[in-house]
């Protein structure tokens, strides 16, 4: 049995654990203001918030409902738009009336859900955060710029005294119920409970879950009519922790969750911008590190940031645990080296040392939303003679599974660092590869990208021996 809050109502129920939360609060439940669009999680229509109970206070963040699995939702307050509706409009919806942000509507209700959502995280949310909270919601309509001076005036009306939870349902932003809603969640079935039968069907491997976001685009009818076990509430696989200068992340823990670790940001400065690269943020608040890696794709961020981490997997099988490179993973096209019954339960790697350097590229068709059409990233590190002494280097979108690339690291190391060595592996390189034409672009163009993001690594590791406009033969203009 699933039980869940669907606004104020307490569900409790035997749908299957593999269909789309959005399947159920339409034909089910009949509240149709959450709209069904894409299906694919691109456009955030059918967006929710889900609630979550931590620390004895309550958590919203906005995800796609069309690509939520029901199971997911199981210990958590799932709101509607119906669920934010009272008497009169809210003061977001008001906004967006008044500043003319909807116009054939459809949308809508997601952007309401969505910027309410940005509410409720305890501080006051500014106009910045506002706009990054609707970066997933698509308007085809294309009236963003009324909607952006909704969101203004939405940043600028916020309270200024007393910010909170009291607060917003005092001034109409939010309906009564939402105080009630912690107490509410800790009384209900365990939010770590499996959704498994306690009798599985003899020697059928379940599904595994993470947050859907792969799955329920790829395979939606599979995961309906499978058992499936969801690690995605599993709290024992979740969070960045350090151990002896190893970082060991679990393997349900999301995209959003690595970004706010403090642990991971000194591997990747958030100014560097990685996570704004990846999706958007319902997918980033569902998408979790474990089905990035397992998903296979040879264009998968994580996977390539993780390569040239040189990280290890940890597979358990409910019974025992094993290691293993990620390296060694990827045997071919979706081919992994993993047994059915095992699942991922954590990544981990040793944290970059002073002095060694870490950068991750990507070029997609579009800066945001957008998979790529090659990534790649590099673990760098030289003496005081500039000798290379750690070089890690993966890529991905140029062969049938994300590269490790072990020749051309294996040429770097032990080497001076300078033009001559780079030239000789870009070289290397290239016969290391074997991209093919695809709608993300030629293998020309692959071939092109990935030896201009390689030099974009060596320059920003070593930008006094690497000049890049000498490198590419760019002569100073006399002008
Ligand atoms: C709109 C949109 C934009 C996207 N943009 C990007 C992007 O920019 N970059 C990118 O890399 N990806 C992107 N993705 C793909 C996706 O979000 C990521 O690959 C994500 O990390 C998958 O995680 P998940 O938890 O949703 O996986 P799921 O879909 O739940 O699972 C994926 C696979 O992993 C298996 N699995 C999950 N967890 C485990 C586990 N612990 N053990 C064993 N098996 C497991 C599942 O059975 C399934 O086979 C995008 C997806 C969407 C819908």
């Amino acid at each position: 049995m699933i039980e869940f809050y669907l606004n104020s109502r307490k569900i409790r129920t035997g749908a299957p654990p593999g269909g789309a939360l959005l399947d159920f609060i339409r034909r089910d439940q009949g509240l149709t203001g959450t709209k069904l669009v894409c299906k694919e999680g691109e456009c955030a229509a059918c967006v929710v918030l889900a609630g979550t109970l931590k620390n004895g206070r309550m958590h919203y963040q906005n995800m796609c409902s069309c690509i939520m699995p029901l199971a997911n939702a199981h210990g958590r307050h799932i709101v509607t738009i119906e669920g934010l509706n009272g008497e009169a409009l809210t003061p977001v919806q008001q906004a967006i009336v008044d500043c003319h942000g909807s116009q054939c509507g459809f949308c809508t209700p997601g952007f309401v859900v969505s910027l309410s959502g940005a509410l409720l995280g305890g501080r006051r949310p500014d106009y910045t955060r506002l706009i990054r909270a609707i970066d997933g919601n698509i308007c085809r309509c294309t009236g963003y710029k009324s909607i952006e001076r909704a969101v203004e005036r939405i940043a600028d009306e916020l309270p200024k005294e007393d910010y909170g939870l009291e607060t917003l349902i005092r001034e109409g932003y939010l309906p009564a119920y939402f105080r009630d809603m912690a107490e509410r969640l800790a009384a209900l079935a365990d939010p770590a409970d499996t959704g498994l039968p306690e009798e599985e069907p003899a020697g059928a491997a379940p599904l595994f879950l993470g947050g859907g976001t792969d799955l329920m685009v790829q395979a939606p009818g599979k995961v309906k009519d499978s058992p499936v076990l969801s690690v995605f509430r599993q709290a024992a696989l979740k969070g960045v922790r350090e151990e002896n200068g190893r970082c060991i992340i679990g393997a349900a823990t999301t995209a959003t969750e690595l970004e706010e670790s403090e642990i991971f940001q000194s591997v990747l400065n958030p100014e560097d911008g990685f996570f704004h690269l990846l999706s958007s943020t319902p997918i980033r608040n569902m998408s979790t590190v474990g089905g990035n890696l397992i998903n296979a794709s040879p264009i998968g961020d994580f996977t390539i940031l993780f390569l040239a981490l040189d990280s290890r997997v940890r597979l358990q099988d409910g019974l025992e645990e094993r290691a293993l490179p990620l390296k060694e993973f990827y045997l071919g096209y979706k081919k992994l080296a993993r047994r059915p019954e095992e699942f991922l339960a954590a990544i981990e790697f040793d944290l970059p040392k002073p002095g060694q350097f870490f950068s991750f590229e990507k070029v997609s068709a579009r800066r945001n939303l957008d998979i790529a059409s090659v990534n790649t990233a590099a673990l760098l590190e030289a003496d005081e003679r500039n000798v290379l002494q750690t070089a890690h280097l993966s890529a991905g979108g140029v062969g049938p599974v994300p590269m490790y690339l072990h020749q051309t690291a294996a040429l770097l190391r032990g080497k001076v660092l300078d033009e001559q060595l780079l030239k000789e592996a870009l070289a290397a390189l290239q016969e290391e590869i074997s991209p093919i034409s695809d709608a993300r672009g030629s293998a020309d163009y692959k071939r092109l990208l990935l030896r201009q993001l390689m030099l974009a690594h060596f320059h920003k590791a070593a930008p006094d021996r690497i000049d890049i406009m000498n490198f590419c033969g760019y002569k100073p203009s006399r002008s």
